[in-house]
């Protein structure tokens, strides 16, 4: 496996790949990998010829005040595990080159980045965009991997491939939980134990939701109302949003008919954690 931390270098591997008629596949991450991460990797190092995976703490998608600085990073233990997956390239570039003193140019989702996290994280979104083309470009992959943990981000990056008529395949991977339900984060390793039993209500409200739709509930209001006491029950915690919304547009609401998303974002602490699932009405 291959440390690349030039952008000159990464482009030029990428060309050659796709000269020689091999397939290029890619996961771009913050780091600090988890079995979450490692699930993404898996899939596609069963799918691609060329596995490159990214490791950049993107300063674009963290606003004032937000995690930035300690945010956990781990490099050796990244390579650690990404080698044991058999990635080929592990793309490690550092903020100066992506952004360096002269950079303006900015990438925008409209409409769907104003929903949910959008709401609290005005600027998340466009950060995402913003790094996710510039990677694609530097990378030129044929098929990304992104995790449905982060749910919205996965319909903003398929809705910018769609609209900016970029030729790549988005692939969507389920989230992986711990076996207790709580879905992997490298933000978890901010919580406390204490901390990290309260997070616990935020997949068991999500469970709750599922087993209430299938038992026939359909009013969305009752539904968020019982997540929103299992989650309150819990110590340090406060909600940001409880959102039972179409899974494409992320418009609430009111009757579930069809398919859900239903998303959460919940501090517990100073710590900002997310996690949602898609519900079906049988
Ligand atoms: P991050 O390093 O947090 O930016 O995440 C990189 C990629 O891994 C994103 O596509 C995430 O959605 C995905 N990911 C993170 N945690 C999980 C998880 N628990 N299950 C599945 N995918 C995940």
């Amino acid at each position: 496996m291959k440390i690349v931390e030039s952008i000159h270098e990464m482009r030029d591997i990428a060309e050659r790949t796709r000269i020689d008629g091999k397939i290029i596949g890619f996961v771009p991450t913050m780091g600090c990998l988890h079995e979450g991460h490692l699930s993404l990797m898996r899939k596609a190092r069963e799918e691609v010829d060329l596995l490159i995976i990214s490791i950049f703490v993107n300063p674009a998608q963290f606003a004032q005040g937000e995690d930035y600085d300690r945010y956990p990073r781990d490099l050796d233990e990244d390579i650690r595990k990404a080698s044991e997956i058999g990635a080929d390239i592990i793309f490690y570039p550092g903020k100066e080159k992506i952004y360096p003193d002269n950079y303006h140019t900015v990438v925008i989702v409209e409409k769907i980045t104003n929903k949910l996290c959008g709401v609290s994280r005005p600027s998340f979104f466009r950060g995402v965009a913003t790094v996710v083309t510039k990677l694609f470009n530097i990378v030129r992959p044929h098929k990304a991997y992104f995790g449905e943990k982060d749910y919205q981000q996965l319909v903003v990056i398929r809705k910018m491939v769609k609209d900016l008529n970029m030729d790549i395949k988005i692939i969507g991977i389920p989230i992986i939980r711990e076996s207790n339900g709580l879905a992997m984060s490298s933000r978890n390793l901010y919580l406390t134990d204490r901390e990290r039993a309260s997070a616990l209500s935020l997949s068991r409200s999500l469970n709750r939701a599922k087993e209430m739709v299938d038992s026939g509930e359909r009013a969305a209001e009752r539904i968020i109302s019982e997540m929103k006491s299992i989650i309150e029950s819990g110590r340090f915690t406060e909600i940001d949003y409880i959102a039972v919304c179409d899974p494409e547009e992320f418009e609430d609401v009111d009757k579930i008919k069809e398919r859900v998303l239903i998303a959460l974002a919940v501090r517990i602490g100073k710590t900002r954690l997310i996690d949602n699932c898609i519900v079906e009405v049988k």
